[in-house]
This record gives C-alpha cells, sequence and structure tokens, in this order.
C-alpha cells in the first residue's frame, strides 16, 4: 500500500455517472453541464482501473455519482468489482429513488451496506430541497433494504432552516428502523458557501439535549471518518462526518474518479489526475502510474476554512461527494 504523509490509501469512490433524478439545491446549485455519453467511462474501463488501484492496496470502493441507480446495471458493475482478486469490499450512496426496485440485484451482485442520502423526513422540505415529491420511493427503498438485512446509513446535510426539527426526527429514524444515521457538515461549494454552516459539535449538544444519555462509539465502523455515537433507546448509532470544523485530513484515506476518468486527491483542489488517454490505450503501466502520483501528490490538508484558497470549481454531483 502506498501512503501519503502517513496515510494509508485503501479507499476509492467511483463516481459512475453525472446525471441525476434529483436537483439537490446544495450539490447542483445552479443546474450543471453534463458530459457527453462518449466521455463517460464504460464499465468495463472502471473495472480496469479497479484492478491497477487494488494492486496499490485500494482494496474498498464506494460506488456514486450522480445518481449511481440511473446507469442501467450498476449492480453487474458491482459484481465485475468484487470479481477482482483482492477487492473487499464495494458499497453504494444513493438517493434512495431506484433502490426499491433494484435491492435484490444489488444485493445478489455483494452489497451489504448502503448509504442513503436523505435531509428532511418532512415531504414539503424534501420537495423544497430535491426539487421532487419523491420522498414516499426513498422510504420504499430504506424498508426493502433492512428487510433484506442490508446496513444501511441514512446520510444527511442539514440546512439552517427547521436544522432542529429535522435533526430530531432524522434521529429518531434508528429508533423505528435498526439503521445509522449520519450528518454530514455542508461544504463550501456552491450552495453551501452562501449558507449558514450547521456545526456537527451542534448538534452533538442537541443530541445530548435531546435524548440524555449518549456514549461515544469507538469501534471501527466502515472505511470513512464518521464519529459515532450510542443513544438509549435507538436501534443504530448517530454519526458525524465533520468536514469542515472536525479536519480528519491526517487519517484521509482515500482518492476519487470521476465519471471522466479524473481522479482527484482532495475535494478542496481542482488539480485532477486525467486516465482517459491511459485507459483508451489499454495502458495498464500508465493508470497504475498516475493512479499512483494521485496518492502521492495527495495535499496535507484541505482548506475549507479557508474558502479563499478552495480551487475546485466542480459542483459536488460531478465529484460524486
Ligand atoms: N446521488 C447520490 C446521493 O445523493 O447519495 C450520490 C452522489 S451525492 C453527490 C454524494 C453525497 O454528497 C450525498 O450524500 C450528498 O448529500 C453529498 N453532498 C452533495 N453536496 C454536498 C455539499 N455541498 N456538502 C456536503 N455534502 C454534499
Ligand atoms: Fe443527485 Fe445526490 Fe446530488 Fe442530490 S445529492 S442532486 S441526489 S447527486
Amino acid at each position: 500500500m502506498i501512503d501519503s504523509f502517513n496515510r494509508n490509501i485503501d479507499y476509492m469512490r467511483i463516481s459512475i455517472t453525472d446525471r441525476c433524478n434529483l436537483r439537490c439545491r446544495y450539490c447542483m446549485p445552479d443546474g450543471v453541464e453534463l458530459c457527453t455519453h462518449d466521455d463517460i467511462l464504460r464499465f468495463n474501463e472502471i473495472v480496469m482501473v479497479c484492478k491497477e488501484a487494488v494492486k496499490l492496496g485500494i482494496v474498498n470502493f464506494k460506488i456514486t455519482g450522480g445518481e449511481p441507480l440511473v446507469r442501467r446495471d450498476c449492480s453487474e458493475l458491482i459484481k465485475e468489482i468484487y470479481e477482482i482478486d483482492g477487492v473487499k469490499d464495494v458499497t453504494l450512496t444513493t438517493n434512495g429513488i431506484f433502490l426499491e426496485e433494484q435491492l435484490e440485484d444489488l444485493v445478489s451482485a455483494g452489497v451489504k451496506s448502503i448509504n442513503i442520502s436523505l435531509d428532511t423526513l418532512d415531504r414539503k422540505r424534501y420537495e423544497e430541497i430535491t426539487g421532487f415529491d419523491k420522498i414516499d420511493k426513498v422510504f420504499q427503498g430504506i424498508e426493502k433494504a433492512v428487510r433484506l438485512g442490508v446496513r444501511v446509513k441514512i446520510n444527511a446535510v442539514l440546512h439552517d432552516e427547521h436544522y432542529e426539527e429535522d435533526f430530531i426526527s432524522l434521529c429518531l429514524l434508528s429508533k423505528k428502523y435498526p439503521l445509522d444515521v449520519r450528518f454530514i457538515e455542508m461544504m463550501p461549494i456552491g450552495y453551501g458557501a452562501d449558507s449558514k454552516l450547521i456545526s456537527n459539535d451542534l448538534l452533538l449538544e442537541l443530541l445530548k439535549n435531546k435524548f440524555g444519555s449518549v456514549r461515544q462509539d469507538n469501534a471501527k465502523r466502515g472505511h470513512g471518518p464518521a464519529r459515532y455515537y450510542e443513544v438509549d433507546g435507538l436501534k443504530g448509532r448517530i454519526g458525524f462526518i465533520s468536514a469542515i470544523h472536525g479536519v480528519f485530513c491526517d487519517s484521509c484515506n482515500r482518492i476519487r474518479m470521476t465519471s471522466t476518468g479524473e481522479v482527484k486527491s482532495c475535494l478542496c483542489f481542482d488539480k485532477g489526475f486525467d486516465l482517459k488517454d491511459a485507459i483508451n490505450n489499454r495502458d495498464e503501466i500508465e493508470i497504475s502510474e498516475i493512479l499512483k502520483q494521485s496518492i502521492l501528490e495527495k495535499p496535507e490538508k484541505h482548506c475549507f476554512d479557508e474558502e479563499e484558497n478552495i480551487t475546485e470549481a466542480k459542483k459536488m454531483i460531478q465529484i460524486g461527494g
């Protein structure tokens, strides 16, 4: 495994499309210019990159987008990645709209854990945030995933209006279902740059005030930087991903690949490492060299607290979160 600043890089987020069936305002604030179909990597090309990544010690993958489930046969891709010798874990992050209809295929492909993005349980607010009245579809997906024994993690980005109400009702989801609910601090990109940041420290205080007995859970869960808490009466855990306030760069274990084959080492900077030519030439050595370079040139830390230094201009939908 290659390390960068003593961080072992073993995880890659792979965006497989820049398309989405929702329009969350913080993810694609002014709409988004779509890539052409020819620019988007084919599944066999993604698998080629994964094979080289595994040789470098990257053995865990998260399939993201855009919305990964709008791309036909997403489960086929996951199955092919699982077939690569050495791969440990392939998970998915989705808005949940197409989940119910694709779950059996995803589970057969080997998926054991799914992140579902859901920022409010209020129907009207859901529509305001995402542009669509589709919260029922998300719930059908959540219920079926729980029924099939898939580990479900709800990911929520809270908006400054009604954040208390949304926070409490989302936490209570974990009373009804055995799932974890995690709160991600909004990143100052696009809409996020102009809205009031709800810090996770504030939410942790709210959690303690509302639920009383709250214990930090130090077990390693998943591959990310979430800090988890156990709360009496809840079946799952409450997690916090403090992207802004809890600079966790010293344990950052990941690189990202966009749907067009650009590798990114940090969300904050526009620097990318283009794999497209190497992929077109089926040049495995060059793919490996570019992946290595992206790891070795990974910055020591992000600069979200110094907005003037953020150089990334892409929207989150184009990066994959
Ligand atoms: N469509 C899928 C979904 O919604 O989970 C996958 C792609 S989405 C870009 C991945 C994650 O990025 C979601 O959890 C979303 O909430 C998060 N995200 C989008 N914009 C963000 C922002 N400005 N700050 C923090 N998280 C953001
Ligand atoms: Fe689509 Fe996910 Fe972005 Fe919402 S957060 S617009 S669901 S990609």
